[in-house]
């Protein structure tokens, strides 16, 4: 299952065609053997090189009109992880994020440690051109004459797009998610949300479920919100919906949170909410491919 983000979207037509190519992909990936680990990183990369989402390519801009990065990635089988903050360059932060698991030993990496570990392991960069699009530009000026540090997907911002995330169970069984961000239009250079923040935006464990979030990054890393999906199905034994739904209950409950997540259990049982308006998702279940954007 994938999501392009959270919000107000006033038209998810668009995004309709990108998602359902993107999950039909992964899927084909897992039916030939591949791992979930290896499918939510073929995922979340696609959609960060596709400039409709705020990832990578397109991402939204910082107010001091820089694109700045965010991904994260866990191994539900190890309970491994990798994240990145605040990256410049770095075509597929999913990718670094990936690397940093396998092999950094720390869990977290920021600005430019993580930027000269991408150039050890190879990693491809990009100008600043290839992430900045004319209309994330426009955005950001709009942003700024109406003085808001907005969500992409706000009922304000000039365009409709957004943070990206995957989740995946393979034949093994085993779990993975990652997500990948801009982060939120005119934020403060240095702000960074949940999306790299284990526990907050992404988590994953084969005891449970794996999980990946969007929405207003405070809200997320003040409830630990993708841990609290994962423990409402460990240890309340919630089957996917209800945990998803509950986690998203608790989130506004306790913090009047806004955003979503998609959730895979152990069962391979998907399942996705939010307290936004809107949230883009596709999924991919008994060999059907099924786009929502309510
Ligand atoms: N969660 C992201 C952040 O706060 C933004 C988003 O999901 O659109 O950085």
């Amino acid at each position: 299952m994938i999501h392009g983000g959270a919000g107000a979207i006033r038209d998810p037509s668009r995004y309709e065609a990108s998602l359902r190519a993107i999950v039909e992909s992964g899927a084909s990936l897992l039916s030939q053997g591949s791992s979930a680990l290896d499918a939510v990183t073929h995922c979340v990369a696609l959609l960060e090189d596709d400039p409709l989402f705020n990832a990578g390519r397109g991402a939204v801009l910082n107010a001091e009109g820089e694109v700045l990065c965010d991904a994260s990635i866990m191994d539900g089988r190890t309970l491994r992880a990798g994240a990145a903050a605040a990256i410049r360059g770095v075509r597929n932060p999913v990718r670094l994020a990936y690397e940093i698991m396998q092999r950094s030993g720390p869990v977290l990496l920021v600005g430019e440690g993580a930027e000269r570990f991408a150039r050890e392991r190879r990693l491809a960069f990009e100008s600043e051109d290839y992430f900045k699009t004319q209309e994330r530009i426009a955005q950001l000026a709009k942003a700024k004459r109406r003085r808001e540090i907005a969500l992409d997907h706000s009922e304000a911002a000039e365009a409709k797009l957004g943070t990206v995330g995957a989740v995946a169970r393979d034949r093994h069984g085993d779990l993975a998610a990652a997500t990948s961000t801009g982060g939120v239009v005119n934020q403060r250079a240095g702000r960074v949300g949940d999306s790299p923040i284990i526990g907050a935006g992404t988590f994953a464990d084969n005891a449970s479920c794996a999980v990946s979030c969007t929405g207003v990054g405070e809200d997320f890393i003040r409830t630990s919100l993708a841990c609290t999906a994962s423990f409402f199905v460990e240890f309340r034994a919630m089957p996917a919906e209800e945990a998803a739904r509950e986690a998203i209950r608790h989130l506004v409950a306790k913090v009047n949170g806004q955003g979503g997540l998609i959730l895979v259990d152990r069962q391979g049982r998907c399942a996705r909410a939010h307290s936004t308006p809107r949230m883009l998702t596709a999924a991919y279940v008994g060999g059907v491919a099924r786009v929502d954007t309510p």
